[in-house]
């Protein structure tokens, strides 16, 4: 992430919410995004996904600057790359929760998936939920339909936006351990932008930010430590 700015315009007004932010996270690594409501967390999420473009700065994916891309071009990098919780979830109303978590596996061109997509779904608890639709899904159901989408892209890179916001404290528990279980079992880098101090305490590196600059960006040594330990 190099010299973001991000200025939104609506209205006949400029609001930037993103000032000079840089930084760089490694292959594996599992760091948090936090900082107060408003602050540009989800923006600068959404960005350094490929979502959504800066008003100036470059993104730099694998070495691969996703400036100047088309639409299917950032959509094929993030098609092989990068998962996405969204804050909102972001199912299809018109696809079930299994067809939901097959939405990505299908893209990519891939075959029998069903199986592991209920394998997905049984992994976050909602193996009696495959035939149903969002609608009829709770809120934190409908989350960890989500989780289970993002996972299933099998993703280098997974950014969630407030993972466990919804949920009780022991489904938040569970999807926890299997957001920490993908970054050791299967390498994938972890950005998790959070309000929860304790999951934040968890990853290996915590970035502040206020009011749209990086307050603070602190490595912690212990933190993988003491997970392994817990
Ligand atoms: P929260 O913790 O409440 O989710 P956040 O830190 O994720 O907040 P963002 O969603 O990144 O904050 O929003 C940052 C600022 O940008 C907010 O003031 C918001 O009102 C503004 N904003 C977000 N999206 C747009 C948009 N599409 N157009 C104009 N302003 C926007």
């Amino acid at each position: 992430i190099q010299n973001i700015n991000k200025i939104y315009k609506s209205a006949g007004k400029s609001l930037t919410v993103l000032h000079q932010i840089n930084f760089s996270i490694s292959k594996g690594s599992t760091v948090a995004i936090t900082g107060p409501s408003g602050s540009g967390k989800t923006t600068l999420l959404g960005l350094c996904a490929g979502l959504d473009q800066p008003t100036s700065g470059e993104i730099i994916l694998n070495s691969h600057p996703l400036s100047g891309r088309s639409e299917d071009e950032l959509a094929a990098i993030r098609n092989q790359n990068i998962g996405f919780i969204f804050q909102n979830f972001q199912l299809m109303p018109t696809l079930t929760a299994l067809e939901n978590v097959m939405v990505p596996m299908e893209l990519r061109g891939e075959k029998n998936i069903r199986n592991y997509a209920l394998d997905l779904l049984d992994k976050v608890g909602l193996a009696d939920r495959a035939d149903h639709y969002p609608v009829q899904l709770s809120g934190g159901e409908q989350q960890r339909v989500s989780l289970a989408r993002a996972f299933s892209n099998k993703p280098a890179i997974l950014f969630a936006d407030e993972p466990t916001g919804n949920l009780d404290g022991e489904t938040s528990d569970k999807i926890e351990k299997l957001l920490f279980e993908l970054n050791t079992q299967a390498g994938t880098t972890l950005v998790i932008v959070t309000h929860d101090m304790e999951l934040a305490a968890k990853t290996g590196r915590i970035i502040r930010l206020k009011s749209g600059e990086i307050l603070s960006d602190e490595v912690q040594s212990s933190a993988k430590a003491s997970l392994l330990n817990s």
